[in-house]
């Protein structure tokens, strides 16, 4: 086995998080054949050294492929001699530069770092599916105008049957059904229905299938849950605090807080052997109360991801959710201290970056308009769920995808579409080194904040000052689970009994 020089979020033995948000998910856009290790001259790419000790030191790759490298002594020794270009000398060198090159750490001589192509490798066609516009709870921050209306099994089949023909006209290899709403438990019946139909027709299709449901918690029960993890859906749950600081935004029709049901239904969710992924979402409400909701969920062992609050017109309380971005910035710095002590088993670099992702560069933030349906209760196909009222196709449309992938292009004559825009066209990203992990942020808040979609985020201010802080706690973290996994390894080596 090759010396090892360093470490990085891909050849961790943590594995990266499923991402199971309320949000089209970026999909890393990279090629990996880019590199050819040859005898040849290599060279330092561009980073910044973001951490360090006498042991290791963590670099931030703006190019990618991954975000961050972290050197042992060794390999730091070896990588100061490539500040200019060097070719190898040893086999010492030549294992380093394998390593060195897959990781984006080393180029080729006169090759300069390239930025990730704007097309997605085919890899998952990704549907919300609206079941139902009703929901028991009154949100301060939600985007939907509520009904009682629901989506029918018959319409969920036909919404399957449309993904599995489109996913193979596109040559997408799987298919990923994230149960959404209003309250999808609120239609569990159909859920059922269109679970069971989906197993069975997707894998006679030959696609892989992955499902989650994304609930607001208060309706899990035993049945539910003993059918979410009979059938493998991941289960995402919506949780802004502890006590009053989640009840204050997330509470019942009536202006009962539902926190104390959801910590029940967390708790009996993990007595079935469930483990939910937590999303929470921070507004200018409850930031101050964040660090106490991390403290728990760490001592916990839950998995939690951070999502930034998006103004919408159906909003209550629009002064007092707003993000004041030095109130946003403290909350998640002392939140990331509080990380810091605590690291978790799991990866920091895609869960608590709001919409951006730092395991792999690309060019869009989401997969709206690119391999993403927004089914609404009707079958109607919008670009995005916060778009959910303005579909701009049907199950009538024999090319759903190409109709909402030809209406998100700038030369698309419905002017209210959602337009993406990838970061290398985005003129205020051009100079930022995180361009190719944030690519910009999500496009419909800086079309809201701005009036182009083509405009950095909002939220920009907030990105640049935790993405740094977030880069040097996964690369401790790294550091750390590498320590612990090398101390067990040589404790078993010395307890095996000696060889007579
Ligand atoms: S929005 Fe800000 S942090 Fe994100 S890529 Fe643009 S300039 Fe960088
Ligand atoms: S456009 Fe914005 S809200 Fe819609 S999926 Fe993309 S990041 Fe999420």
């Amino acid at each position: 086995m090759n010396k090892p020089f360093m470490l990085t979020p891909a050849n961790s033995f943590i594995g990266t998080p499923d991402c199971d948000c309320d949000c089209a998910c970026s999909l890393p856009t990279l090629s990996s054949d880019r590199m050819t290790i040859a005898a040849q001259s290599w060279h330092q790419a561009p980073h910044q050294i973001i951490w360090h000790n006498a042991d290791w030191t963590a670099l931030f790759l703006p190019h990618g492929p991954t975000s961050l490298v972290v050197l042992n002594a060794e390999g730091r020794r070896i990588w100061e001699r490539f500040t200019m270009p060097y070719r190898p000398c040893s086999s010492e060198e030549e294992a380093f530069i394998a390593q060195a090159a897959a990781s984006g750490l080393l180029w080729p001589a006169q090759t300069p770092p390239p930025a990730p192509t704007p097309e997605a490798a085919p890899t998952q066609l990704s549907a919300w599916l609206h079941l139902t516009n009703a929901c028991n709870l009154r949100c301060d921050y939600c985007y939907l105008h509520k009904t009682a209306a629901r989506m029918s099994s018959e319409t969920g089949i036909r919404i399957v049957d449309r993904l599995i023909e489109e996913a193979k006209r596109h040559h997408y290899p799987g298919i990923k059904l994230k149960y959404a709403g209003g309250e999808p438990l609120i239609n569990f019946q159909t859920l059922q229905s269109i679970q069971v139909y989906a197993e069975k027709r997707v894998a006679a299709a030959g696609l892989a299938l992955e499902t989650v449901l994304i609930t607001n918690g208060t309706l899990l029960d035993e049945t539910n849950l003993m059918f979410l993890k009979e059938h493998h859906i991941r289960l995402a749950v919506s949780l802004d605090g502890l006590g009053a600081s989640h009840d204050s935004q997330r509470h019942f029709a009536d202006g009962r807080g539902s926190f104390e049901i959801i910590s029940q239904n967390l708790a009996l969710a993990r007595r079935l052997g469930i483990q939910p992924l937590i999303n929470i979402t921070i507004t200018g409400k409850n930031a101050s109360h964040l660090p106490e909701l991390v403290a728990f969920l760490l001592q916990k062992g839950y998995r939690f991801t951070f999502n930034l609050y998006r103004e919408n017109i159906f909003a209550q309380d629009q002064t007092a959710l707003a993000l004041e971005d030095e109130r946003i910035i403290q909350a998640l710095l002392t939140s990331l201290d509080i990380i810091d002590a605590n690291l978790p088993a799991w990866s920091l670099l895609g869960a608590l970056t709001d919409r951006a992702n730092l395991h792999s560069t690309h060019q869009y933030t989401c997969s709206a308009g690119r391999n993403y349906l927004v089914f609404d209760h009707n079958g109607r196909i919008a670009q995005c769920q916060m778009l959910i009222h303005r579909p701009v196709s049907d199950l009538n449309d024999p090319t759903p995808l190409e109709t909402v992938q030809l209406a998100s292009t700038a030369f698309a004559n419905d002017r209210s579409a959602l337009k993406i825009v990838p970061a290398d066209k985005k003129s205020e990203c051009t100079d930022c080194p995180w361009r190719y992990y944030c690519a910009g942020g999500c496009p419909l808040e800086a079309k809201r904040a701005t009036g182009s979609f083509a405009s950095r985020s909002p939220n920009c201010q907030i990105y640049q000052a935790i993405f740094p802080r977030l880069l040097e706690l996964e690369a401790r973290r790294l550091v750390h689970h590498h320590q612990t996994e090398t101390t067990d390894r040589s404790r078993s080596v010395s307890n095996q009994p000696a060889a007579l």
